[in-house]
């Protein structure tokens, strides 16, 4: 189990085993290029939002792929997201970069 530890205050979170989830990444992905497709069709700002759109919905597909975790800021109890492979944490409500600690529980 990886916990988040609060450089500040004396506190940690639990950090929730990483989701992969293959069939929403195929959907995001190719939503998301079928967006991006459309996007840069119609031009101009519409374009331009609808092409942002389709990116983040790969951006989406790519990190279920990778496998994020949800966790909870031990500062400030925001939830945010963290990459499997992250050796810190920063919070994007406080901005407070947090220690990932690994937690033997047997
Ligand atoms: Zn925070």
């Amino acid at each position: 189990m990886k916990l988040l530890k609060s450089k500040i205050k004396d506190s940690t979170t639990e950090i929730m085993p990483p989701q992969k989830n293959k069939k929403l990444f195929v959907f995001l992905f190719i939503g998301g290029m079928v967006f991006a497709y459309i996007g840069l069709g119609v031009g101009g700002v519409l374009g331009i939002a609808i092409l942002l759109g389709g990116m983040i919905c790969i951006i989406a597909g790519i990190m279920q792929i990778i496998g994020v975790s949800e966790c909870v800021c031990p500062d400030c109890e925001a939830k945010g997201f963290i990459f499997k492979y992250a050796k810190d944490y920063k919070c994007k409500s406080c901005g407070t970069i947090s220690e990932i600690v690994e937690k033997d529980d047997k």
